[in-house]
C-alpha cells in the first residue's frame, strides 16, 4: 500500500497550513474565549474552497478526494479545532448527503450555495433521548399532501445557530419502529416554527456553535425530501464513513499541534540547569506521542484511500476514528504533563487542546460505538 499524498494533495495541505497559521492559530484562544468564530472566517474558508471540498464540481464544489480533504482538515484543526468541526460537519455530512442522494433541483437550490459557504450546513440527527441509538429518534414528519409537517427536538446541533441549511432526520411513518420509516429533509432555518436554543456551554471546542433546535409544526415542501421516504436511516449510515474520517483527521490535527507545542516547550523550559528535553522521561513521552500520531495518521489515510476507491470501509473508518481520537486524548494529556503547571494555565495552547480533544471520542459515534462496528464486522464472518 502507498500512503503518500500526491504532489497536488501536498500543495493543498501546505496552503491549508498557511491559512491555519495566519488566520486560525493566532486567534484560536480568542475564539475559544468568546465561544464563536467571525462570519468573515467562514466566507474566507468558502473562497478557498474549504466548504465545498469533496462536493461535485457540477454544483460548484472542488470535487476533491477524501485523502486530500483529510490533509486539509488536519491543518485546519491544528489551527483551531472548534472551527474545524464546522468545516468537517459541513463537508462530510451536510454537503455529502445532499450531493450523494439529493435530486438535481435540491442540489441546484442548496448545494451550490453550501459549497461557497453562503449556507453553512447543520446536521440534525441526535435527539435528547436518541444518541448512540439514533434509530430511536422521535421527531415526526407527517405527510400533509403537498407538504410535510415536522415536530420534534434535535440536540447538540453543530453550527445550529448560524446554519443556512438544516439537514433534518424525522420519522415519516409512525407505524414503523427503529430504522424503518425515517426520512431526511433539507430545511431552511428561517421557516416558521423553528426555534434554536441558546448556545450550549461546552468544556471544549468552544469556537463551535452547538445548540438544541426545536421544530413545531414546520411546513416543509414535499420536494425538500432527500431521496425517498423511509430511506433516511440508510443514507445516514452510508455517510457515516465520511463523518468518522472527518473526526479521525480532526483528532490527528489536534494531536500534532499538541506534540509541536510540547517539543517546543521541552527545549525552552530549563530545570536543573538544562532544557527538560534532555531528560529521558520527556524524550520517551515525545517518542510515544509521535509514534501514535503516525500510526493514527496511517489508519486515517488508509481508510480515506479506500473510500476514494469506492471500497467497503466501515470497519477501517471506525478503526481510524477509534484510534485517532484515543491518540489525541493520550497526546494532549502528555503534552500538558510536559508543560507541568503551565500546561494547566490558559495562556498555553495545550490547555485548549486538552479540552478540545475530549469531544473526538464522543461525537460521530462514541468510542464504544466504534468498537461495536469493528467487532460486529469481524465476528460476522
Ligand atoms: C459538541 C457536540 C457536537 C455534536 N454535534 C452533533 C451534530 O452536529 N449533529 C448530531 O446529530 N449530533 C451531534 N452530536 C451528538 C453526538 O453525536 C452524540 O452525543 C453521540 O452520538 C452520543 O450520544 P449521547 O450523547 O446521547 O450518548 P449516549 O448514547 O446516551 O451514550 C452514553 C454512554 O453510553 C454508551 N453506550 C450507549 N449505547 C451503548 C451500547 N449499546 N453498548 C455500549 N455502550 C453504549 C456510550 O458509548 C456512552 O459512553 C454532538 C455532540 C456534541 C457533544
Amino acid at each position: 500500500m502507498d500512503f503518500r499524498l500526491t504532489d497536488d494533495d501536498l500543495e493543498l495541505k501546505q496552503m491549508a497550513r498557511e491559512f491555519a497559521e495566519k488566520r486560525l492559530y493566532p486567534y484560536a484562544e480568542e475564539y475559544d474565549e468568546k465561544e464563536t468564530t467571525p462570519r468573515e472566517l467562514i466566507d474566507e474558508a468558502g473562497e478557498l474552497g474549504y466548504l465545498g471540498f469533496t462536493a461535485s464540481e457540477d454544483y460548484g464544489g472542488m470535487g476533491l478526494s477524501a485523502v486530500a480533504f483529510g490533509g486539509v482538515l488536519e491543518e485546519i484543526c491544528a489551527g483551531c479545532a472548534g472551527f474545524g468541526i464546522l468545516v468537517s460537519v459541513h463537508n462530510s455530512l451536510c454537503c455529502e448527503i445532499v450531493d450523494k442522494f439529493g435530486c438535481d433541483d435540491l442540489k441546484k437550490k442548496y448545494l451550490t450555495k453550501m459549497v461557497t459557504g453562503e449556507y453553512v450546513g447543520a446536521y440534525c440527527l441526535t435527539e435528547p433521548d436518541a444518541g448512540t441509538d439514533v434509530a430511536s429518534i422521535r421527531t415526526s414528519a407527517e405527510d400533509k399532501g403537498d407538504h410535510y409537517l415536522i415536530n420534534g427536538t434535535k440536540a447538540f446541533v453543530t453550527s445550529g445557530g448560524l446554519a443556512g441549511v438544516l439537514i433534518v432526520f424525522a420519522r415519516t411513518d409512525a407505524s414503523e419502529d427503529g430504522h424503518k420509516g425515517i426520512s431526511c429533509f433539507v430545511v431552511e432555518p428561517g421557516w416558521n416554527g423553528i426555534n434554536p436554543g441558546k448556545p450550549e456551554k461546552k468544556c471544549g471546542m468552544k469556537a463551535s456553535d452547538t445548540r438544541e433546535i426545536n421544530f413545531t409544526d414546520v411546513k416543509v415542501p414535499k420536494e425538500n425530501i432527500i431521496g425517498k421516504p423511509g430511506e433516511g436511516f440508510k443514507m445516514a449510515v452510508s455517510i457515516l464513513n465520511a463523518g468518522r474520517l472527518g473526526v479521525a483527521f480532526q483528532a490527528i490535527g489536534i494531536a500534532q499541534a499538541a506534540l509541536n507545542e510540547a517539543v517546543k516547550y521541552s527545549k525552552e523550559r530549563k530545570q536543573f540547569n538544562q532544557p527538560i528535553a534532555n531528560f529521558q522521561a520527556i524524550q520517551f513521552k515525545i517518542a510515544d506521542m509521535a509514534t501514535r500520531i503516525d500510526a493514527g495518521r496511517l489508519l486515517a489515510y488508509r481508510a480515506a484511500e479506500m473510500k476514494d476507491r469506492g471500497e467497503m470501509c466501515a470497519r477501517e473508518c471506525s478503526m481510524a476514528k477509534l484510534f485517532c481520537s484515543q491518540t489525541a486524548n493520550y497526546v494532549v494529556n502528555e503534552a500538558v504533563q510536559i508543560h507541568g503547571g503551565y500546561g494547566y494555565m490558559k495562556e498555553y495552547a495545550v490547555e485548549r487542546y486538552f479540552r478540545d480533544a475530549r469531544l473526538t471520542e464522543i461525537y460521530e459515534g462514541t468510542t464504544e460505538a466504534q468498537r461495536m462496528v469493528i467487532s460486529r464486522d469481524i465476528l460476522k464472518d
